[in-house]
């Protein structure tokens, strides 16, 4: 069974559920292994409303070691997602290191000020030039990978969230250089369930894009974005067809940042 490495805590403000019930919600879809990455703290104040305080972040940490002890038959990872933005390395950068994490998933959210896949500020796209939207995203991602402080990229096409998308072939030259550097950088994608819960109805990245990243060799992992526990291995038999769909034979586990490959089983494909 697949790993789930994208799952959040209810110190974030907007997740429910203790760990325990993250943990069980595994055990329930056969999942042996879970990466906790909840919203990084950010002291500088970027989207305090969305995230744990640095005050918090100890109790983040606690939560996710006592759970490691209490659990034998599967493994538990600590990681974080952590958002790219203007200025963030001079917190993130020293912070990254001198935690312990498993892995760090690397997200864009925002877009200058603009929440542009926060519900609430939805109508700006309304207005928006959706290509120049989409431009901007994927230049803030290159900026992400160039940073060296992630490990996998979240929800690589997340502007689709409400289905403002370019046309195919647009969105493919669009997403070249960043995808070309996360090739470079030899950094992971995940196959983000949580887009099957939302308007645009899709896995995060398209078809089209994970074959670019297939035709990159780009590694791939796979996440549900967990907000509640019963989300854990959310669709995952769907993103394990995708993976095979576009050729991919293997996928990567991560243990205290370094990666391994491992191959794809994909006799319980219904
Ligand atoms: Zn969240
Ligand atoms: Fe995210
Ligand atoms: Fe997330
Ligand atoms: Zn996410």
């Amino acid at each position: 069974m697949l790993a789930d490495y994208h799952m959040h805590t209810s110190l974030c403000g907007h997740a429910e559920g203790s760990p325990e019930d993250y943990v069980n919600a595994a055990k329930q879809c056969g999942i042996k292994e879970i990466c906790f990455t909840d919203h990084a703290p950010n002291p500088d104040g970027y989207d305090p409303d969305n995230r744990m305080t640095l005050a918090q972040f100890p109790e983040y940490s606690d939560l996710v070691s006592s759970i490691q002890k209490q659990t034998s038959d599967m493994t538990i990872l600590y990681g974080i997602e952590a958002d790219y933005y203007h200025g963030c390395e001079a917190f993130l950068a020293p912070w990254l290191k001198k935690n312990d994490f498993d892995l760090v998933i690397g997200s864009v959210h925002y877009i200058a000020e603009w929440g542009f896949d926060n519900p609430a500020e939805k109508e700006t796209w309304k207005s928006a030039d959706v290509s120049h939207v989409w431009r901007d995203y994927f230049t803030l991602l290159t900026k992400l990978v160039d940073t060296g402080l992630y490990d996998i990229v979240g929800h690589l096409d997340l502007p689709k969230k409400f289905r403002y998308c370019p046309p195919d072939a647009e969105l493919a030259e669009i997403a070249t250089p960043a995808l070309d550097k996360i090739a470079e950088a030899d950094m992971t994608i995940e196959l983000n369930t949580g887009g099957l819960r939302k308007a645009v109805n899709e896995i995060y990245p398209s078809p089209l894009l994970l074959k670019m990243a297939r035709e990159r060799n780009i590694s791939i992992c796979f996440g549900s974005d967990a907000h509640i526990p019963s989300q854990v291995g959310h669709e995952f038999n769907m993103a394990l067809k995708l993976a095979k769909d576009t050729g991919y034979s293997e996928c990567v586990r991560y243990l205290k940042r370094e990666k391994r490959s491992i191959p794809l089983h994909f006799d319980h494909i219904a």
